[in-house]
């Protein structure tokens, strides 16, 4: 029988870790501590002057991993996955609550309930198939984040329908950045960049400049772009880390919630900037089941963020 499934680069655990390069340059007064860590799926590293930093980023980042990891069956996630209906934490609550906020702003573009699909194309368990359109239509019906229903006074959340599930892996890393990030403030250190593979935050500066980031493009021979940040996000969601080829065509970890399908909006990568993690991620991944031009109109109605797009049609052009 002919190879079915091909390129898909890696496991889950490492696959995002080349999205975002970060750039340790200019002269340096004073020696900066680094530490790296796989956590979340990907390599963390946290550069820092103070070097109490990478403890404490490390120490919240493990915190929500345990919280809200899909791989985790003791996870809050899991046990309201499991169960359909269960009272979480504030801060699960509180991403629920944001991807429901984000998933209406997107048009349902980003939408955690697209869980059971991205276990039928066998995203989860790394067994790809393409599933028949049947079934594909059947799944749809457990898709939309107006079918969770919040209850802000005890914090339980309930699926409307059985078989519903929800899936973090698009917002979850933007979140623990940001709680890091808290975190590092509340104890007075003020200079800080943490890289989770395709998300980085920059707290404060570097010795008084930006810090400064670079954003490797997924083109081979393409230059790599730099951008700075402080106090700032960076996201990129892309096409090309975790994906499967079958019959010359590339099926990607990203799901159109309309579709059921891999997004196919004519994108290899998005990058966007914003002041917090969780809006760059939320808006990256929404981004690239859009594709430019409705991403863009998106984008604008966010003024505080920044947008770079790598098309297809571009990169076949070099
Ligand atoms: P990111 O790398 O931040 O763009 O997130 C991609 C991950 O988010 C996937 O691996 C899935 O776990 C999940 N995901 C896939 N499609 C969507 C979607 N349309 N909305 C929200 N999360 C998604
Ligand atoms: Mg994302």
């Amino acid at each position: 029988m002919k190879e079915l499934f091909s390129n898909y680069r890696g496991n889950k655990e490492l696959a995002t870790a080349s999205l975002i390069l970060v750039m340790i340059c200019g002269c340096q007064q004073r020696p900066l501590y680094k530490d790296t860590r796989v956590l979340m799926g990907t390599f963390v590293e946290v550069i820092s002057p103070d070097k109490r930093a990478s403890k404490i980023a490390f120490d919240e980042i493990q915190k929500i991993e345990n919280l809200l990891s899909k791989y985790k069956p003791d996870s809050e996630v899991s046990k309201l996955n499991a169960l359909g209906e269960s009272k979480v934490s504030p801060e699960i609550f509180f991403i629920i609550k944001k991807s429901k906020e984000f998933s209406e702003a997107s048009g349902g573009a980003f939408d955690i309930t697209v869980a059971p699909l991205v276990d039928l194309w066998g995203f989860t368990d790394r067994k790809f198939k393409i599933p028949q359109d049947d079934e594909i239509k059947e799944t749809l019906k457990l898709v939309g984040s107006e079918k969770i229903v919040l209850n802000d006074n005890d914090n339980v959340v309930k699926f409307s329908f059985p078989g519903m599930k929800i899936d973090l892996g698009g917002i979850a890393k933007g979140y623990a950045l940001d709680c890091a990030a808290k975190k590092l403030k509340n104890a007075g250190i003020k200079s800080c960049l943490i890289n989770a593979g395709g998300q980085v935050y920059a707290l404060g500066d570097k010795f008084g400049a930006p810090w400064r980031i670079g954003i490797k493009n997924p083109r081979r021979d393409a230059p790599t772009e730099f951008i700075t940040l402080e106090n700032q996000s960076a996201s990129t969601s892309g096409n090309y880390e975790q994906f499967f080829v079958k019959d010359g065509m590339r099926y990607a970890h990203i799901i159109d919630p309309k579709t059921g399908s891999p997004a196919k909006a004519g994108l290899i990568s998005v990058t966007v900037t914003a002041p917090e993690g969780l809006t760059a991620d939320t808006l990256s991944t929404a981004i690239f089941v859009l594709g430019k031009e409705k991403g863009e109109a998106l984008a604008k109605n966010f003024p505080q963020i920044k947008l770079m797009v790598v098309e297809e049609k571009k990169a076949k052009r070099q």
